[in-house]
């Protein structure tokens, strides 16, 4: 017997492509056919990369800085990388505690595949950003999905935790704030995480602190190897400059965590992609080491968008939306809109016939949240102009109040 030419990887056959992507992908393709869609689906800054930064990468590759770097990232952003996470995260590492990936996402992946083996288990609070549990997978490991509602804003408890450690868990993955829902963790709420951590010293942690600068109302960002450097020793710090400095095309995340743990991530990257882009490096560089007031500026103005967003929203019948404390997303119920139609006729059954909707018939894109473990709701990135999501939401709530029918019971 030959093997069938189109077999795939076992893993990658039961993955989920993007949800994320899949929307973008979509909405690109009504773009092209002519259709003037608001997109509230890509998780991106809506802002330009700040000229300093581009002008770092132009010089870079004038200055013949356009070959090969280390795999683990040129020397100078390592050591920038590690001057970052001392100054704003009290984590007390050198350059050579860190590693530089092609995107955050990268950083993550290398980790999970650097570790992880047939039957171990990873800890996926839910609702999570689509990619853990699908890379999770990919590894051949198991994503053990434990649903944090919205009564406990969206948040793992640490019974909820306790409950779900095993003999094989492997890594807990943590986000904060969150991708889809905005949460943010305070510093107690890490310390009580930490503290049922210790009693299991198999357990690795991720942290993904890609939104760190994200962060409203006046609270303070932590990350959990900070509250308690106890766990320094099995946490990977993640992080990156995508979000903070509107660098999402250039591709470098980059993160702190044990030696063993970063060499095997090396190890994996140099058999993988390399170094990442040389200039994309220069630029994270001239990021990293330059003026900041950038992420403030950046950080007030989602925070205005949030509140315009949250107001308009929750005046849209069947959508219910909660305050959320960072990042640029919304994660709104959209239960009381189940069970109705459209006035095409479209039953939405789901929060993915909700957005599959908003899309076809609303012109606006938003991600179903059951692609984050959590139905029925929405995701709503809030990265655009005030006059784009004041449209969007008008748009939202005239389709709202179109709908025919009834709620199904209890919605
Ligand atoms: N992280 C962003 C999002 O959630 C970008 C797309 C992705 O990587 O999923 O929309």
């Amino acid at each position: 017997m030959t093997v069938d030419p189109h077999r795939l990887n076992i893993h990658l056959a039961k993955a989920q492509p993007s949800a994320t992507y899949r929307m973008m992908d979509r909405v690109a393709a009504r773009r092209a056919s002519g259709a003037k869609i608001i997109s509230l689906s890509a998780g991106e800054p809506d802002f330009d990369t700040p000229v300093h930064i581009c002008d770092a990468a132009v010089d870079a590759m004038r200055a013949g800085h356009t070959r090969y770097t280390q795999v683990a990232g040129m020397r100078p952003l390592r050591e920038a990388v590690a001057a970052k996470f001392q100054r704003e995260n009290g984590l007390d590492v050198g350059w050579q505690d860190t590693i530089v990936c092609s995107g955050g996402k990268q950083v993550i992946y290398n980790a999970l595949a650097a570790t992880l083996n047939e039957g171990d288990e990873v800890i996926v609070p839910a609702p999570y950003w689509v990619s853990y549990p699908e890379m999770v997978q990919l590894c051949g490991a198991t994503p053990i999905i434990v649903s944090c509602g919205s009564a406990n804003g969206f948040k793992l408890t640490p019974q909820a935790l306790a409950n779900a450690i095993g003999p094989r868990t492997r890594w807990l993955i943590l986000n904060s704030p969150s991708n889809p829902t905005g949460a943010v963790y305070t510093r107690d709420e890490l310390a009580a995480l930490a503290e049922v951590l210790l009693a299991h010293p198999h357990v690795l942690v991720l942290s993904d602190d890609i939104y760190e600068h994200l962060i409203f109302d006046g609270a303070t960002f932590y990350t959990i190897a900070q509250v308690e450097p106890r766990l320094m020793s099995r946490t990977l710090t993640m992080n990156g400059v995508s979000k903070a400095y509107a660098m999402t095309g250039w591709r470098i995340g980059f993160g702190t965590g044990p030696r063993w743990l970063l060499d095997a991530m090396e190890k994996l990257q140099g058999q993988q992609t390399s170094g990442a882009s040389a200039i994309s490096q220069h630029a994270a560089l001239a990021a990293l080491d330059g003026p900041q007031q950038f992420i403030s500026e950046t950080c007030s103005v989602f925070e205005q968008r949030r509140d315009l967003i949250v107001e308009l929203l929750n005046q849209a019948p069947g959508l219910t939306c909660a305050v959320p404390g960072g990042a640029f997303y919304t994660f709104a119920s959209c239960e009381g809109l189940i069970g109705r139609a459209t006035p095409a006729g479209t039953r939405l059954d789901s929060d993915e016939d909700v957005a599959g909707a908003l899309l076809d018939e609303a012109d606006v894109a938003v991600v179903q949240g059951s692609a984050f473990g959590l139905g029925p709701y929405i995701r709503i990135a809030y990265a655009l102009d005030d006059d784009a999501l004041v449209d969007a939401c008008r748009a939202i709530t005239r389709f709202c109040h179109s709908l025919t029918g009834k709620r199904h019971a209890g919605a």
